[in-house]
């Protein structure tokens, strides 16, 4: 294959999130390259014709077991309680009228039309009839009243912003993702409930990038540091809420090509639903810093004359988060700890596993604490729930939730179920299943109950071939051989495709794949395989990565020249520990091998030193300890340093204009700045799906590793 790219992402410098983000918001207009389409027309090893009303001239249709599959699922719902549906229209106020939110940039940072077409028909034959409910659930857009004084906007990004009526102002609880969608959030909440009042407080639930990133389309920094706005968060809020994405961003990145499924238009065949929301905005996002934290378990204080309650509940959704009860309302803040869907224990994009237990129990402390009185919840995604009962009905299937899946995944664990096979064996109880928000939309029963055994026992299923597996295309080559070459494996893929046996089919066909990367008839039966299995998902994650697998497999990974850039408040973030730690993983260790060096930095400005070795390959720092002898001492204040961690500024220029001092040999900044490489998202993950790169990606070194981009969930 040759040159895929897209038209959305051809050559243009811009940020890398909006890069992103733009091809999501593309995806309506999506259209293949003519080189792809001539060399399709080609293909003798395509037996069907384009399917009318796919995105891809090589999409299939479900297939009859696909549809069988869907309509059996169907009849075991419980359509019948349509509560979810009287809650998310209630306390309508005004719907939004604009489709589009446009971002600074120029381009398209919000996009609801795109999503409309679920309710164009009464079912579709390629999506799951419970994700698609979950899709027409989630397309609510405008201004709603949770109850007097309480106030949601939603629609408007992947999570809600909520307005709470304080003494003087509104107290505003998880500014959303970009500061544009915040900004044309604002406006509709004042041109009907807001009586031109101002923000008096914001609240961040918790560290992901849905919750704060649109914080300067509500407030102005100046305002906060001059005390008329309090940003409150958890205790440890700034550590967690880049550290998470740092180490591994890029990997993390890439994967949410796969989870979010960022290639894929809008369509019946293509993209649904992203389970907490519809999608991910992409306007400009920012950060700044609470001026009041959250310390203890339970804290209560007023804010703007308002009496709230605060519980935080590290480890659960989130490294760090809180519910917040506001007593005099009844009204109890669940953050993102509760919403309409079973949450993620395990995430596609990659995450430290999560303590379901631990979650379960803050969640009964909430019931316990608060549920007993309170009269409506309401969270940052989703839908409030009104009447104690409903409360506690939902609180209380929630907690068995995560409880049954931490001990009854152990409880299999501890009688020889592995990690490689729980998801066949571990199912919920009846009554959770028939529960609608307990369901797998954005977190999945598969992926949730064998990240339960990771978390215990790591990957190891206790067999030893999974201990040392050799290279697929070394084992590929050999099965392939085995089994009399590649076209009796494709034979017998397609035999096993038409007999509706695709978990078996992918894993045969995978081997010839995997052995030989340039057979496209191989890829295209893969991706026609992956493309049933994810027709049949009810979870938005798993359905996502089937059918991106399957693009990618088709069309390659789209290529043209991609820049990123780390949002400056990010950077300011990020402590200068972690910006080091992350230099050593930048390292190509090869590149390295033999150097020896000591640095000493000093930032005068925050009190910090650190000692910087490079020996044996490899580049190691401890803060607060100098060395004795070091062959270079770095002397910049922190605040200066943030330009260089930017990429906006070399260190050398620092030095060249007296920002930075230094004594002794400078030369060895060169040095280790040769042993860096620049991670690029584009890598590949399906063999043979990599194309060539071109003069103008060779020529764009403009390309910078994304260093702690905000991880939205
Ligand atoms: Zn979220």
């Amino acid at each position: 294959m040759k040159n895929t790219s897209t038209p959305q992402n051809q050559g243009n410098a811009i940020p890398r999130r909006n890069f992103i983000g733009g091809l999501a918001a593309a995806g309506s207009a999506f259209t293949l390259p003519s080189t792809l389409l001539g060399q399709e027309a080609s293909q003798a090893a395509q037996p069907a014709a384009p399917l009318k009303g796919h995105f891809h001239p090589k999409g299939k249709a479900p297939s009859k077991f696909t549809i069988d599959i869907l309509k059996k699922a169907g009849s075991t719902l419980p359509f019948d309680d349509t509560r979810d549906f009287d809650e998310q229209k209630k306390g309508l106020i005004a719907p939004m009228k604009e489709m589009k939110i446009m971002a600074e940039g120029g381009h398209v940072a919000w996009d609801m039309e795109r999503f409309q077409f679920v309710h164009k028909q009464e079912e579709f034959d390629s999506i799951h009839p419970s994700l698609l409910r979950q899709a027409r659930l989630n397309n609510n857009y405008g201004v709603y009243e949770v109850i007097p004084g309480i106030y949601q906007v939603r629609g408007f990004d992947l999570s809600n912003i909520t307005f709470v009526r304080g003494k003087t102002g509104w107290i505003a609880f998880d500014p959303m993702i970009s500061a544009e969608t915040v900004r044309a959030a604002w406006k509709l909440f004042q041109e009907h409930v807001g009586e031109g009042l101002p923000v008096t407080a914001v609240i961040y639930s918790h560290t992901h990038g849905d919750h704060w990133g649109g914080v300067r389309g509500l407030v102005k920094e100046e305002d906060v540091r001059a005390g008329k706005v309090v940003v409150i968060a958890p205790d440890g809020f700034m550590d967690h809420t880049i550290s998470e994405n740092v180490y591994a961003g890029n990997a993390m990145n890439r994967r949410l090509f796969y989870q979010y499924a960022l290639l894929l238009p809008a369509s019946p065949h293509g993209f649904v639903d992203m389970a907490l929301g519809k999608g991910v905005s992409a306007g400009t996002p920012g950060l700044i810093a609470p001026t009041r934290l959250v310390a203890d378990a339970i804290e209560e204080f007023e804010v703007d004359g308002l009496k709230m309650i605060f519980q935080n509940t590290p480890n659960t959704e989130a490294p760090r988060e809180m519910n917040t009860y506001i007593p005099s309302m009844k009204a109890l803040w669940i953050a993102e700890n509760v919403c309409a869907t079973q949450h993620n224990i395990y995430t596609l994009r990659g995450a430290p596993v999560r303590d379901a237990l631990n979650w379960s129990k803050y969640i009964a402390q909430a019931l316990h604490r608060f549920g007993m009185e309170a009269e409506v919840m309401f969270a940052s995604h989703h839908w409030p729930r009104w009447g104690n009962a409903r409360v506690q009905e939902v609180l209380r299937a929630q907690r068995d939730l995560y409880a049954h899946l931490n001990n009854q995944v152990l409880h299999l664990a501890n009688q020889g179920v592995t990690i490689n096979q729980v998801h066949n064996v571990y199912e919920p109880p009846t009554s959770l299943k028939n529960q609608w928000h307990c369901r797998g939309y954005h977190g999945s029963v598969e992926n949730n109950s064998r990240g339960v055994i990771q978390r215990f026992l790591g990957y190891w299923d206790g067999n030893p071939v999974n201990l040392l597996p050799p290279p697929e295309a070394e084992s590929g080559a050999v099965f392939v051989e085995m089994m009399g070459g590649a076209e009796k494996i494709i034979a017998k893929g397609q035999e096993l495709y038409n007999q509706g046996k695709y978990k078996v089919a992918q894993q045969i066909v995978n081997k010839l794949v995997q052995a030989d990367p340039k057979n496209e008839t191989a890829k295209d039966l893969l991706a026609d395989i992956f493309e049933q299995i994810g027709y049949q998902q009810e979870n938005a994650g798993l359905r996502n990565s089937f059918l991106a697998a399957a693009y990618e497999l088709r069309t390659g990974i789209p290529q043209g020249a991609i820049a990123s850039s780390s949002s400056p408040d990010v950077v300011r973030a990020m402590s200068t520990e972690l910006f080091l730690n992350f230099l050593g993983i930048r390292m190509d260790s090869k590149k390295a091998e033999g150097m020896r060096f000591t640095i000493n930095l000093i930032t005068p400005d925050n009190g910090e030193k650190f000692c910087i070795e490079m020996e044996n390959a490899t580049l190691t720092n401890i803060e607060g300890f100098l060395a004795e002898k070091p062959d270079l001492t770095l002397t910049i204040n922190r605040s200066d340093l943030e330009m260089s961690m930017m990429g906006a500024k070399p260190i050398e220029q620092q030095i060249k204009d007296g920002t930075a001092k230094f004594e002794g040999d400078v030369s060895i900044l060169a040095k280790l700045a040769a042993t860096m490489i620049e991670f690029d998202p584009r890598f590949e993950i399906m063999p043979g799906t990599k194309a060539a790169a071109s003069a103008e990606e060779k020529a764009d070194a403009a390309f910078e590793a994304p260093v702690g981009a905000a991880m939205c969930e």
